[in-house]
C-alpha cells in the first residue's frame, strides 16, 4: 500500500464523463447540439492571439457582463473552471475536516466526490418517490455540523424541479447560518413559472448562492467556464480559495462573445424545450406499466429504468446512440437535434418492444 496519498481516496468513487465514440450520436453529456454561438469562434480565435500572457485573474469584463445581466454588483460574482470546480471551491471556502455537506441523491455525480475530496463528510439524502429532492428530510438532517446544501434545480440527473414555494419553506427550516447552493446549471431551460430563478428570487438573502454554467445553454463545455452568485463575502471567499487563473483568457473572451448572442441561445433553448416535450411523450407511450418520465425542467430526460438500466444503455449503444446510465436506477437521455432524437427514439423502441 502506498503511502504517498490519502488511503481514503481509494472509497472514493470517480466521475465518470459521458462516453465519446467517433460516429456515434452523443446524448450523454446535456451539451446543446447546435455548435458554439456566433462570434464565439472569432472572439476565441483573436483571444488567442494574446495567449502568451496572462489572463485578467480578476476575469473584470466577463464579471461585469455577467452582473450587467443580472442586475446585480460584480463584487457578488465569481468564475471557475466550469461551475464545477466552484462547487469544489464553495466546500472550500465553508467546511473544514468533519463538517457536513448535504445534498439529494441522486444528484450531480460530482457533490460527493469534491465533499470527499476536502476532507467533509457527505450527507446524501434518497429523492423522493417522484425523483426529485425529498425536502423535508433534507431539513431534517441538518445538523450542527452541516455547512452547506446543494440544491440542484433542476435536478441532474432526473430532470426534476423544485417550486418557489417548496423551496421557501425548506429554506425557512434551514435557517441563515447553512450556505445553500442553489446549482442551477440547467436555468435557462425551465419554463414552469412555479419554478423560482434563484438569483432574482433570493438575492437578498446572504446564504444562498447561486450557480450557473456557461456549458449547457451557452454551448461552452469545451472551455470550461461558470459562475456563481453570492453575497459579497461568500463571492470573495471563493475567489480566495480559487485555483489563480483558473478562468483562461479564451474561456473570459468566448463567454463575453456568448453573452452577447443571448438571441440565439435562446432560440436554440426553445427549440431544445419543444422536443424534450416531444421526446417525453413518445417514451411514455414506449416504458412498460409502472415506470413514467418525471417532467424535466432541463435538456435531458430520465428514465428509471432500474435492473434494466444497462441493457437499455447497451442496446442504444448497438443502434450509435451514446446515453447516460445509471445502473441501477435509470438512464438519462440529452435532448439533442430533432434528427437524432428519432434515431434515439427508434432505438428505444426496439430496446423495449
Ligand atoms: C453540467 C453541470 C454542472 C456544470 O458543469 P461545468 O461544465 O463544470 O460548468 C454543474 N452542475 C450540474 C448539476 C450539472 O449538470
Amino acid at each position: 500500500m502506498s503511502r504517498l496519498t490519502r488511503t481514503d481516496l481509494s472509497a472514493l468513487p470517480a466521475y465518470v464523463p459521458g462516453a465519446i465514440v467517433p460516429g456515434a450520436i452523443k446524448l450523454a453529456s446535456n451539451e446543446v447540439p447546435y455548435g458554439p454561438l456566433p462570434g464565439v469562434v472569432e472572439a476565441v480565435a483573436e483571444a488567442i492571439a494574446g495567449s502568451h500572457r496572462y489572463p485578467d485573474m480578476g476575469v473584470v469584463a466577463l464579471r461585469e457582463a455577467i452582473a450587467a445581466r443580472l442586475g446585480v454588483d460584480a463584487d457578488r460574482v465569481a468564475t471557475g473552471c466550469g461551475s464545477v470546480a466552484l462547487t469544489e471551491h464553495l466546500v472550500k471556502a465553508t467546511c473544514q475536516e468533519g463538517d457536513e455537506v448535504m445534498f439529494a441523491w441522486r444528484s450531480f455525480e460530482a457533490y460527493p466526490i469534491i465533499t470527499a475530496g476536502a476532507g467533509a463528510r457527505a450527507v446524501p439524502v434518497p429523492n423522493d418517490a417522484g425523483h426529485g429532492h425529498d425536502l423535508d428530510a433534507m431539513a431534517a438532517a441538518v445538523s450542527a455540523r452541516t455547512r452547506l446544501i446543494f440544491v440542484c434545480n433542476p435536478n441532474n440527473p432526473t430532470g426534476t424541479a423544485l417550486t418557489r414555494e417548496q423551496l421557501d419553506g425548506f429554506l425557512d427550516k434551514v435557517g441563515p447560518d447553512v450556505l445553500v447552493v442553489l446549482d442551477e446549471a440547467y436555468r435557462e431551460f425551465v419554463d414552469d413559472p412555479a419554478v423560482p430563478d434563484g438569483v432574482t428570487t433570493y438575492g437578498d438573502r446572504p446564504n444562498i448562492a447561486v450557480l450557473r454554467t456557461f456549458s449547457k445553454a451557452w454551448g461552452l463545455a469545451g472551455l470550461r467556464l461558470g459562475y456563481l452568485v453570492a453575497a459579497p463575502e461568500v463571492a470573495a471567499a471563493v475567489r480566495k480559495v480559487t485555483t489563480p487563473f483558473s478562468s483562461s483568457g479564451v474561456a473570459q473572451a468566448a463567454g463575453l462573445a456568448a453573452l452577447a448572442a443571448d438571441d440565439e441561445m435562446r432560440r436554440r433553448v426553445a427549440l431544445v424545450v419543444a422536443e424534450r416535450a416531444r421526446v417525453a411523450e413518445a417514451l411514455g407511450k414506449l416504458l412498460p406499466d409502472g415506470v413514467a418520465v418525471p417532467p424535466s425542467q432541463a435538456n435531458f430526460v430520465w428514465l428509471p429504468l432500474g435492473e434494466q438500466t444497462a441493457a437499455f444503455a447497451r442496446a442504444c449503444a448497438e443502434a450509435g446512440v451514446i446515453v447516460r446510465a445509471f445502473h441501477p436506477e435509470g438512464v438519462r437521455v440529452t435532448i439533442g437535434t430533432p434528427e437524432e432524437n428519432d434515431t434515439f427514439l427508434a432505438a428505444a423502441r426496439s430496446a423495449l418492444a
